[in-house]
């Protein structure tokens, strides 16, 4: 028998890189590892509704067992890949057994980074990246009435609303001047720090942590830079990720913060492809893209199961993502650094409206809030040629599809 396509990572990429091969009629072995104990499950509800209580671990899960057996996807779980022998073409796995590949996707996603802060491992003070993370933030929520979240990023401000609904006292630590400075616009930051405080967090900005204070071995503080210190039970970092690289770095694959990638997800060795969030896409200017998304992972598994299997789709980015704070739903398509002109669509006081961003005339980004036509339209201009203009933008009796250049 040939050897298989392995996918190493069992998370939303990896999964869709073995749906994708068997949708492109592949019909050799697919196997797809995953070092956690839990079938494919869906991320973005850790951070919203699972905590909540509104979705349940059941429901996160994206494939049923029979699935895997219907498309003959051998699933593994719990193993973990130690190394990659990109000559031999053989993995090693943590019990010593190893597995050949004809071709390898690494699908291994990134890890939440820790702050370098004292007593940052106390019992209470968690990360939220996998959903062992989000059930040991569950089983401990009861027992707190402060809650401190280090890091004003998405992941942090859901747990912060997350928080606010459950009850509990919650304050965000921001180092930079604003919320979510990486990504969203200063107007998009501003409109996250009225909405956190209206609905009573607290927010410091400029602010950072310098240790975690506990009694026993558990944190009973946060203490500041400044020296204040704030009440804590639970300490949750949402402060980034490092993107899982080493294992291709080690096997001679060209790394550059995360494992460099064309647009069809295939890495410096001919045989091997990495997607999602531990790979970046090498651009034509020579810059590097890293998104952190759903779409990315699973845009980019198509893009590399496609091009295993002979066919050209290139990952073309027109990037979108979406975040639920409170009642609000944002989403964005497209990147927004970079702009030189900003319409407002719609009424900011409504709280229904979009932020319409161009660079010299042309449209590059929508930020949608509680408005998803505006989004949806938003993809589709940015897929292709568009005429949107700013003027056309802010008219609210004109239909942004109505720009598509077909
Ligand atoms: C709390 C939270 C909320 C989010 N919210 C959103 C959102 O609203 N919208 C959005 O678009 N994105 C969101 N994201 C991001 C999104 O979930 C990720 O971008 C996406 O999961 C990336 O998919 P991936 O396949 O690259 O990696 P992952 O889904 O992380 O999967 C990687 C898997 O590989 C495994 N692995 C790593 N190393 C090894 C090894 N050596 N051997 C075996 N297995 C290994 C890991 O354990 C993991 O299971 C959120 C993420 C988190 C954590």
């Amino acid at each position: 028998m040939t050897n298989p396509i392995v996918i190493i990572g069992a998370g939303q990429g990896g999964l869709q890189a073995a749906e994708s091969l068997r949708t492109a009629k592949y019909d050799g072995e697919i196997i797809l590892i995953g070092e956690e104990a839990h079938a494919p499950y869906n991320r973005p509800p850790l951070s919203k509704s699972f905590l909540l209580g509104e979705c349940s671990q059941e429901q996160l899960i994206i494939r049923q067992p029979a699935v895997f057996d219907k498309k003959k996807i051998t699933l593994k779980t719990e193993v973990r890949i130690e190394k990659i022998d990109a000559t031999a073409q053989v993995l090693t796995c943590a019990d010593g057994s190893s597995i050949e590949y004809k071709k390898l996707i690494i699908a291994t996603g990134a890890r939440a980074r820790l702050a370098p802060i004292k007593n940052v491992a106390a019992q209470g003070v968690h990360c939220i990246r996998t959903l062992d993370d989000a059930l040991k933030i569950a089983n401990e929520m009861d027992d707190v009435e402060h809650l401190v979240v280090v890091g004003g990023g998405f992941i942090g401000l859901e747990m912060a609303a997350v928080a606010r609904k459950l009850g509990k006292k919650v304050t965000v630590v921001e180092y930079s001047e604003r919320l979510m400075s990486r990504v969203v616009s200063p107007m998009v930051s501003a409109y996250y720090k009225d909405l956190h405080e209206s609905h009573g967090v607290n927010i410091c900005l400029n602010s950072s942590v310098s240790g975690v204070v506990v009694e026993g071995d558990k944190v009973s503080a946060v203490k500041l830079q400044s020296g204040d210190e704030l009440k804590a039970e639970m300490v949750v970092l949402g402060v980034g990720v490092s993107p899982n690289q080493e294992l291709a770095q080690a096997a001679g694959v060209i790394c550059d913060g995360a494992i460099v990638i064309n647009n069809k997800g295939q890495t410096s060795d001919s045989n091997i492809y990495a997607i999602g969030d531990c790979s970046a896409q090498k651009m034509a200017d020579g810059s590097l893209l890293r998104l952190e998304s759903v779409q990315n992972a699973v845009e980019m598994a198509k893009a590399a199961a496609g091009d295993i299997m002979g066919l050209d789709k290139p990952f073309v980015a027109a990037p979108w993502f979406w975040s639920d704070q409170y009642d609000v739903k944002m989403q964005m398509v497209g990147l927004s650094g970079g702009y030189d002109e900003v319409v407002v669509r719609g009424d900011v006081q409504s709280g229904s409206f979009s932020y319409v961003y161009f660079k010299d005339g042309e449209l590059i980004s929508i930020d949608s809030l509680n408005q998803s036509a505006d989004h949806m339209a938003g993809r589709k201009l940015l897929a292709g040629n568009n005429s949107l203009t700013p003027k056309l933008a802010a008219d609210m009796s004109c239909n942004l599809r109505d720009a598509v250049i077909q």
